[in-house]
């Protein structure tokens, strides 16, 4: 049969730091959060939705190569390529991504596609309120995805508008203060002079 003598100061000690624990936490700080009534900001490379982004004149940086779709360990992305003709181009080079989804039901947010763009055309936002009652809402398309056209950016198709290379387009060695006229953009500044850092769109994080 078992001894079962109970050791007291055994008992005892243990109750205390049981308790003396429990003691120390109630004056320490809260972290509650309110959320969603207070959100806390993210860290800044937080890894959050997605976002296809442009060049400054507005053309898409992606060019359909399905690198990031290969890259994908959650195969949660889907592209298709398309050629650019002259009449109807929407990134200055040879092909477009003419299709692109991402399925947010299986990402993982691991940030590997975003390793895996070679133009720096997919970058992650900090947004992370991606809940939805639809399965279907979760799979986000190119127009969800792309970046919002900023002031002195034109809706494509359209011909490249900056710098008299390709390759000073790519480099950046344009003024922005040169910029397509296209009353369809709201709020549209045609003295824009921002720089090409100032250029990236709202939420492109340096993931
Ligand atoms: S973050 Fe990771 S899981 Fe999500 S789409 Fe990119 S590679 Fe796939
Ligand atoms: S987002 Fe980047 S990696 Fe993916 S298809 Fe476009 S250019 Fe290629």
């Amino acid at each position: 049969m078992a001894d079962e003598t109970i050791e007291w100061p055994t008992y005892v000690l243990g109750l205390a730091k049981g308790h003396w624990i429990t003691f120390r936490t109630m004056f320490k700080k809260r972290t509650t959060q309110y959320y969603p009534e207070q959100k806390e900001p993210t860290a800044p490379r937080y890894h959050g939705r997605h976002q296809l982004n442009r060049h400054p004149d507005g053309l898409e940086k992606c060019v359909g190569c399905e690198l990031c779709a290969w890259a994908c360990p959650a195969d949660a992305i889907y592209v298709e390529g398309a050629d650019n003709t002259e009449a109807e181009r929407y990134s200055p080079g040879e092909r477009y991504g003419s299709v692109y989804q991402i399925n947010y039901l299986r990402c993982i947010f691991c940030g590997l596609c975003i390793e895996a763009c070679p133009t720096r055309a997919l970058t992650m936002t900090n947004e992370y309120e991606l809940a939805d009652d639809s399965r279907q809402d979760l799979i986000f398309t190119k127009e969800q995805l792309l970046a919002p056209l900023m002031p002195g950016m034109e809706q494509p198709p359209h011909p490249r508008r900056l710098a008299d290379s390709e390759k000073e387009y790519y480099l950046g060695v344009f003024s922005l203060s040169i910029v397509p006229s296209d009353p369809t953009v709201e709020g549209r500044n045609p003295a824009s002079t921002r720089t090409r850092d100032e250029a990236l769109a709202p939420g492109e994080n340096a993931s």
